[in-house]
């Protein structure tokens, strides 16, 4: 971190301007701390697979003669674990075209609302595969300006999180409806297992989860949440969560739209 005290003396002037200039610093090292958690978790989310890869890659070369259905098996697992990486890459990937200046107002081109919520329920339903009810409320040409590929990211991250974590047979609401003349909400509730008020305001930090063998088990990356907060901060709109233990989630978006 940089020296706060040599910061200071290096801007002799009245003391109303150390104030702003301390606040300035700590935002330095706030950026600072806030990098170093990032590679740290990187690494870790990294490790991890590479870790149980390289043990069993060590167990299959070291028995020749370990039994084909546990070979299969050892398979298997380095295969889910390879995917949990290329999952983690990938996600990152998305995060940092995001975040660069790929995604300029001149990239939007105009985009239906209402079909890119009806593909994300359609996937949704596959993801889900039969073992949720999946009900669709959604509202006909509704468009806006925007980036497509950004737009189903965010979206579908909050419908394939309902289906994650809320346990077969839970009902799953997708819904875009107008709540304005001049905006719509596009919102996914579902009545799983819910989130404790403590972790809301942290759910869009990357790598952030509630309960972390839960997360991984279900194949996340903690990087879902974060990539709509910043797919939707590219559409100068924002994530509302409202959640309660024991009664379920919602996730929710207000777009500014046009009605053709
Ligand atoms: P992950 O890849 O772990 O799902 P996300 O950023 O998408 O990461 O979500 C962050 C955390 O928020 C999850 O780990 C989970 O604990 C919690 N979460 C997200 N959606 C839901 C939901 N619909 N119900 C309960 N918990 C959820």
């Amino acid at each position: 971190p940089i020296p706060r005290t040599l910061l200071i003396t290096c801007c002799p002037f009245e003391k109303h301007s150390r104030v702003l200039i301390s606040q300035d610093i700590s935002t330095v090292e706030q950026i600072q701390t806030s990098h170093t958690n990032f590679v740290a978790n990187v690494s870790h989310e990294l490790r991890t697979p590479l870790t149980v890869i390289s043990g069993f890659l060590e167990t299959l070369h070291s028995m020749p003669d370990m039994p084909e259905d546990q070979r299969i098996q050892f398979l298997a697992l380095m295969q889910k674990e390879s995917s949990r990486m290329q999952s983690v890459l990938d996600d990152l990937m998305t995060l940092s075209k995001l975040e660069s200046s790929h995604h300029r107002e001149q990239n939007k081109t105009r985009i239906s609302l209402s079909l890119l919520a009806q593909q994300v329920a359609d996937d949704t339903r596959t993801l889900s595969d039969g073992r949720h009810q999946i009900h669709t409320d959604i509202a006909p040409d509704l468009h806006l300006n925007g980036i497509h590929t950004a737009l189903y990211s965010a979206l579908s991250n909050l419908a394939f999180n309902a289906v994650r974590y809320a346990p077969a047979g839970s009902r799953i609401t997708i819904r875009l409806n107008m709540e304005n003349s001049l905006q719509a909400r596009f919102s996914v509730a579902d009545n799983g297992p819910g989130i404790a008020a403590e972790h809301i305001p942290r759910l869009t930090e990357r790598f952030y989860r509630v309960d972390n063998g839960r997360s991984r088990q279900s194949g996340g990356t903690g990087l879902g949440l974060a990539i709509a907060k910043h797919a939707l901060a590219v559409h100068h709109t924002r994530l509302d969560i409202a959640s309660e233990v024991g009664k379920g989630s919602e996730f929710s978006v207000l777009f500014d739209v046009e009605r053709a």
